[in-house]
């Protein structure tokens, strides 16, 4: 609809005070929220977080951030959980290093707010968000599903994930935060019995992530686009604001192409992208358009 165009990234004059107003004006806000707000909140799968969890793999297989050690093709389904069980410990059941998925719920929590999120990572809900008015699209590190998939549930993994990386010698804090005891080598490995299998089909289980054609989307998605839709045709003729958090490129057709749309149709709506070095909005709705190229938590501090 917006046609095939250049953009470029830009900032707002007066972004900071201009974002002030416009979240004290709105009735509605509504937040889309990928990456780039994860990573602000320290969320970071390169580097020390990931030198500090994955140093043995590191070492056996020279790979040197999360992803891709996630796609390395280990020769054990006993080493993938693994490997998978700590990431999916440490970005899922852990809390951020930063508050600001807190900071966010602060500045929106008194207006009739909802959220359509790519991240996976749960940190809307362990923030306190309401969980009727979040729309997680691609999944969630916390569920499994049958890798076939030959039926369309999902299951909640955390009991076994915790199992997982106690039986590679972690220990776990009551804050949730992983321990490594003193004097204790940690395996890369976990026990036979502990390998997830399908209740139905006996196959192997998998994360419930959209990357492929077999991501179930199971009774709760479903009920939660239909919270999304039926919060969309209400809030349309509000004062509303669109609040793009550090979506990036790759998915634009969830977050950024729709925002900007019901942003130049509806009657008075704003859109603001906060993203650091990818924030712009088209032509068409450049006045209607706050850009800042900077870290969220940087922005949100300054509001
Ligand atoms: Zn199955």
């Amino acid at each position: 609809m917006f046609g095939r165009r250049t953009f470029r990234i830009y900032d707002t004059k007066n972004g900071i005070e201009k974002l002030r107003e416009a979240l004290k004006q709105a009735e509605t806000v509504i937040i889309g929220a990928g990456a780039g707000l994860s990573t602000s909140a320290g969320f970071t799968y390169t580097g020390e977080r990931f030198k500090k969890y994955f140093h043995d793999f590191h070492l056996k297989y020279h790979f040197s951030d999360m992803y891709s050690g996630g796609f390395y093709p280990y020769n054990t389904l006993k080493e993938y959980w693994a490997y998978w069980s700590r990431y999916i410990y440490i970005n899922r059941y852990m809390n951020p290093p930063k508050p600001v998925y807190n900071q966010l719920l602060n500045l929106v929590k008194d207006k009739d707010y909802f959220v359509i999120t790519t991240n996976v990572d749960h940190c809307f809900q362990k923030a306190g968000f309401d969980r009727h008015r979040i729309f997680y699209t691609q999944g969630d590190y916390g569920l499994f599903q049958c890798s076939e998939p030959c039926h369309p549930k999902t299951y909640d993994n955390e009991d076994l994930i915790r199992k997982m990386v106690k039986a590679q010698g972690f220990d776990i804090a009551e804050d949730h935060t992983l321990i490594f005891p003193e004097n204790v080598t940690l395996k890369m490995s976990i026990p036979t019995e502990l390998v997830p299998h399908c209740p139905k089909c006996g196959k192997p289980m998998n994360m419930n992530l959209r990357s492929d054609d077999s991501f179930v989307q199971d009774d709760g998605w479903n009920i939660h686009a239909r919270y999304y839709e039926d919060f969309l045709l209400k809030h349309k003729n509000m004062k509303t604001l669109f609040l793009d958090l550090g979506t990036g490129a790759n998915t634009p057709v969830i977050v950024k192409i729709p925002f900007m749309r019901m942003t130049k149709e509806w009657p008075d709506a704003t859109y603001a992208s906060l993203n650091y070095g990818e924030a712009f909005a088209l032509n068409e709705i450049k006045k209607k358009s706050i850009c800042i190229n900077d870290d969220i938590g940087n922005i949100l501090n300054k509001l």
